[in-house]
């Protein structure tokens, strides 16, 4: 949900990058916290990267599900969403077991590798430091990121990869999405919302089960639809109505770290 605007000075709207990648712990957290942002970029001619951290193995509240057959589906989802959204980027898959996703070594390590081969200007991902967020993975997923940001830049992290070819690289703007606390938003249009919408509803094994319970566990598929846009209207319109934008997605922009 959006918040008010914090006293301290807030930032809006990044320079188009020409090159943006989002870290996400699981197929459609992209879409969920930063999809009209990157349709906007897209739009503007950033190409777009997803990394998806794990498989979305236990994406579902179906306790008879076949496991593979839902990751595989949900990796198609994503890929899908991508390019509703304009991305003309790599979609990677790190194949992490969902809800077992750690800030280890090698993983950070392995992410480092892709950033080194990515080469973003803009990272977005999930806050490390949100409060109360209750899945692991989100946590983790946020950790990991800012550790392999940090690696990736500094020519003794893993020089073997740069010995392999990997040069370092610094990205320029990080952008957390889903923040402990707010200090940056990209306005975005109507019509990078319907873009939001649309990449959202391509995740249709998601749509399937906990969106559609959650919201209208008696309703017909099309209500929950019909609510769940709505809903996701009203938060972006929310967000930009206390800045006076018509719609906006919320970050903590970290810069003078990196
Ligand atoms: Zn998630």
């Amino acid at each position: 949900m959006p918040s008010t605007p914090s006293t301290r000075s807030e930032s809006s709207n990044l320079p188009t990058p020409a090159s943006a990648l989002v870290v996400a712990a699981h197929p459609d957290d992209a879409e969920f916290q930063c999809g009209a942002t990157l349709a906007k970029w897209a739009r503007l001619g950033t190409e777009i990267h997803h990394l998806v951290l794990t498989d979305g193995s236990k994406g579902t509240w179906d306790p008879d599900v076949d496991q593979a057959a839902l990751v595989a589906r949900r990796q198609a989802e994503q890929r899908s969403a991508s390019e509703v959204l304009g991305g003309r980027g790599r979609v990677v898959f790190l194949g992490e077991v969902d809800g077992d996703l750690h800030a280890d070594g090698p993983t950070t390590r392995t992410v480092c590798r892709i950033l080194r081969e990515i080469r973003p200007e803009v990272i977005l991902a999930h806050d490390p430091w949100k409060r109360y967020r209750l899945h692991p993975d989100h946590a983790a997923a946020g950790e990991l990121t800012v550790n392999a940001i940090v690696a990736a830049r500094d020519p003794f992290f893993h020089p073997d990869q740069i010995q392999a070819g990997f040069r370092t690289h610094r990205v320029t703007s990080l952008l957390l999405f889903e923040p402990d606390e707010v200090n940056h938003v990209e306005s975005v249009s109507d019509a990078d919302v319907e873009l939001r919408l649309a990449a959202l509803e391509t995740h249709t094994s998601q749509l399937e089960t906990t969106h559609f319970y959650k919201l209208d566990p008696g309703g017909s598929r099309e209500s929950a639809l019909e609510e769940f846009r709505h809903q996701q209207r009203r938060a972006l319109a929310a967000a930009g109505d206390v800045r006076g934008v018509g719609f906006a997605e919320e970050y903590h922009l970290i810069q003078d770290q990196l």
